[in-house]
C-alpha cells in the first residue's frame, strides 16, 4: 500500500510540475481542480476520504440525527409547497451516502413523500459513487446539476461547495495580484502575478485595503445559479450547509491530511483541499430564487428539534455508546465545535415560506 501511495504522489506532482513548466503558473483553481479531480490520480478519484484512515469527517458521519433532521426539513418544505408529485430529491456530493440514507429512513412515514420522489445524486468520484450505490439503491447519478430532470427540486449539499476550485486575489495599490502556483527548484510554490485592474472585483474595493485577499469561486456561482433557476421555475428548496460566511474575507485555502491541517502544495493529490464558502455570492447567483438568513448550524439543528431527538435516542443507550452520542450532539451544535463555523443557507421560491430551521433575512 505504501508503494502505491508513493507512486500516486509522484504521478500527480509530476503532472502539476510538467503543466507549470509547459504553460506557466496555474491559478489556484486550476491547481485545486487537478489535485482533487484528476480522473486517474486526483484526490477524490483515488479514495474514500471519509472512510477508516481517511482525512476528515462530516456531520452525517458523526450522527444519524443530522441526516434525519435534514430529511424532515425538506419533507416539511415539500408539504408547505403543496406536495408536488413527481419531484426530484437530490444531493450534491453525497460522500458515503450516509446523510441521504438517514433522510430517507426518517421520511418513510411522511405520507406520499417517497411515492412522489425520484432520487438523483450529483457525484464525480467513482470510488464514492460505489459507496453511495451500496446505501442508496435506485438512485440516478449525474456529473453536474445541469442534467437533473426539470421538476420541483428538493436538495441538500453538505460540505460540497467547499470542495469547488477557488481563485485568490490580493489587493494592490494598482489593482489586484492573483495568487498563482509556480515552480521553485522544481517544486510547486505560491507566487503573485503583476497587479492589474479586475472589473469583477470592483465591488470589493470599498471593503478591502491593499494587502488583503479575496476569494472567488466561479463554479459555485454557476451551480447556485442553476439551482436557483430551477427552484424559481418549478418550486423546491435547497439546503446548503458548509463552513464559511457572508462574503469572502482573507485566505481560507486549506489542506487536511489524516484529520490534521497540512501544507497545500507539499503533496498534490494526497490531501483534501478546500476553502470557505462565500454564501453572499451563492445567494446572489441563485436569484430569482429567494434565500434565507444565513443560519448557524447549531441554531438550525436546535430549531429542528435536535435536543428532543437526542433525548429519545439516548433512552436506548448506555455506557460508551451513550457517551459518544452525547459527544456527537455537542459536536454538531456547540459554538466551540461545528455549531457556529458551519452555516446553513436555504434557497426557496419567492412565494413559499423558508424551510424549517431557517428564517427570512433581516430586511435592510
Ligand atoms: N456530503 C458528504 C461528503 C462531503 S465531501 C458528507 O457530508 O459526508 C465532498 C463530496 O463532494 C464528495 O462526495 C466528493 O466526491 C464530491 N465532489 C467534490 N467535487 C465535486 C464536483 N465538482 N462535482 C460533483 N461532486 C463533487
Amino acid at each position: 500500500v505504501r508503494g502505491r501511495c508513493a507512486h500516486r504522489m509522484t504521478a500527480l506532482k509530476d503532472i502539476v510540475t510538467r503543466q507549470i513548466s509547459r504553460t506557466g503558473p496555474l491559478t489556484l483553481a486550476d491547481y485545486m481542480a487537478l489535485c482533487l479531480s484528476h480522473p486517474e490520480h486526483g484526490y477524490y478519484a483515488t479514495r474514500d476520504p471519509l472512510g477508516a484512515g481517511g482525512d476528515f469527517t462530516t456531520a452525517p458521519e458523526i450522527s444519524q440525527m443530522f441526516g434525519e433532521l435534514i430529511g424532515l426539513a425538506l419533507a416539511q418544505s415539500w408539504l408547505d409547497q403543496g406536495a408536488p408529485d413527481p419531484f426530484v430529491l437530490c444531493e450534491l456530493g453525497p460522500g458515503r451516502g450516509t446523510l441521504m440514507a438517514d433522510a430517507l429512513r426518517a421520511t418513510a412515514r411522511v405520507p406520499g413523500f417517497h411515492d412522489a420522489l425520484t432520487l438523483h445524486l450529483v457525484e464525480t468520484s467513482p470510488a464514492l459513487r460505489a459507496e453511495q450505490a451500496s446505501r442508496l439503491p435506485g438512485a440516478t447519478w449525474h456529473d453536474s446539476v445541469v442534467s437533473l430532470p426539470e421538476a420541483p427540486l428538493f436538495m441538500i449539499a453538505n460540505e460540497f461547495f467547499d470542495a469547488l476550485p477557488i481563485r485568490q486575489f490580493q489587493r494592490h495599490a494598482k489593482g489586484w495580484q492573483e495568487r498563482v502556483v509556480g515552480l521553485k527548484d522544481g517544486a510547486p510554490v505560491l507566487g503573485l502575478t503583476d497587479p492589474a485592474p479586475h472589473e469583477a472585483l470592483d465591488h470589493r474595493l470599498a471593503d478591502t485595503e491593499p494587502g488583503q485577499i479575496v476569494e472567488t469561486c466561479a463554479p459555485a456561482q454557476a451551480i447556485a445559479q442553476e439551482i436557483g433557476r430551477r427552484i424559481a421555475a418549478h418550486g423546491g428548496a435547497a439546503l446548503i450547509v458548509d463552513y464559511g460566511d457572508w462574503r469572502s474575507r482573507g485566505d481560507t485555502f486549506q489542506a487536511m491530511y489524516r484529520h490534521k491541517p497540512a501544507e497545500p502544495f507539499d503533496s498534490p493529490g494526497e490531501a483534501d483541499l478546500t476553502a470557505h464558502v462565500d454564501f453572499e455570492a451563492l445567494a446572489g447567483a441563485a436569484h430569482p430564487a429567494a434565500h434565507s438568513a444565513l443560519t448557524p448550524q447549531g441554531v438550525f439543528l436546535e430549531h429542528l428539534g435536535i435536543t428532543a431527538r437526542a433525548q429519545a435516542l439516548a433512552r436506548g443507550l448506555g455506557g460508551a455508546a451513550l457517551e459518544s452520542h452525547v459527544a456527537a450532539h455537542r459536536r454538531l451544535t456547540h459554538p466551540a465545535e461545528m455549531g457556529s463555523l458551519f452555516k446553513v443557507l436555504a434557497l426557496f421560491p419567492q412565494d413559499a415560506p423558508p424551510p424549517p430551521g431557517t428564517g427570512l433575512p433581516d430586511p435592510s
